[in-house]
């Protein structure tokens, strides 16, 4: 990375009184979860116009339901499995410094886990059951994940069956008076997370930095966000090994390293 722009991306953060931080998959790849749209993603073996939606979920199931298995097996063990890394660590010391609020569009539950307190979770969130109108049920716990991921296991052991899905998901899953209950996670189509998606706006709307580490921006709406602060003439910096989406000071790294470089420089 260069060091002027590390030095201008640090002069901008000592700067700032108000920081959103946005982050992507990205964040958490080296926690061990893969993306979904880099070259060893999830979209390259489970592709998204198949699995990313409930409908084609639905099809899946009764089609090839251990295909559907592989896939939520693809997508809770690691998150099961994680911690946090050093760049969530550090996006949660930096609320020590200045004023901080995170968007994530991930589900992981990282940020909180390393201790960051205001964070929007606008693709909601693995831990979180919600019931057919998106009212909070109950929270999960990573040993209720496991034990699912240890059933998905077993499971693809045998011949599986939507009948022997749906019964490896009953701790997830569940039908009551209130309709049917289900992780808040949002698939393609679905609305955004609310109260958070219109916290993030308003977020967008008074931040004088914006952060936006690890994420391809090709989802929309939650990659208008940046759009939104920049027009308001407010700085971006972009911390990503890939490529940056933004007119930004591009922090061009993996946000482990990255991240606690720039905290370092911002406050020596
Ligand atoms: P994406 O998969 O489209 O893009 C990932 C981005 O992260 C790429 O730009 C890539 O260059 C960058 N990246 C890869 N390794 C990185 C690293 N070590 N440090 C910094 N950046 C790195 O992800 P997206 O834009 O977030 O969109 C995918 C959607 O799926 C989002 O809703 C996303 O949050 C969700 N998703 C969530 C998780 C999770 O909860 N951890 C995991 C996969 C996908």
């Amino acid at each position: 990375m260069e060091i002027t722009r590390l030095q201008e991306a640090a002069s901008l953060l000592r700067q700032a009184k108000k920081v959103t931080v946005f982050t992507g998959a990205g964040i958490s790849a080296e926690s061990g979860i893969p993306t979904f749209r880099d070259d060893a993603g999830l979209w390259r073996e489970f592709p998204p116009e198949r699995f990313a939606h409930w409908k084609g979920l639905m099809q899946e199931a009764w089609s090839d339901p251990a295909s559907v298995a592989r896939f939520i097996l693809a997508v809770l063990e690691p998150i099961a499995k994680a911690v946090p890394n050093p760049a969530h660590t550090a996006i949660a010391h930096l609320a020590e410094k200045t004023t901080v609020t995170v968007i994530t569009q991930n589900v992981d539950n990282l940020h909180q886990e390393a201790g960051s307190q205001r964070v929007r979770e606008v693709h909601g969130s693995l831990f979180k059951i919600v019931d057919s109108r998106g009212t909070f049920v109950r929270r999960l716990n990573k040993p209720d994940l496991l034990s699912m991921v240890a059933h998905l296991h077993e499971l693809l052991q045998s011949k599986v069956t939507i009948f022997k899905l749906l019964r490896s998901f009953r701790s997830i899953l569940g039908l009551s008076w209130r309709g049917i209950s289900r992780p808040s996670i949002v698939l393609f189509h679905d609305d955004l997370a609310q109260p958070d998606w219109s916290q993030a706006m308003e977020d967008a709307q008074w931040c004088d930095l914006m952060i936006v580490v690890g994420t391809s921006a090709q989802v929309f709406p939650a990659c208008t966000l940046p759009v939104r602060v920049k027009m308001r003439g407010v700085p971006v910096i972009e911390i990503n090994p890939g490529s940056h989406e933004f007119d930004s000071v591009w922090l061009e790294g993996k946000a482990a390293e990255v991240l606690p470089q720039l905290l370092s420089a911002a406050y020596p």
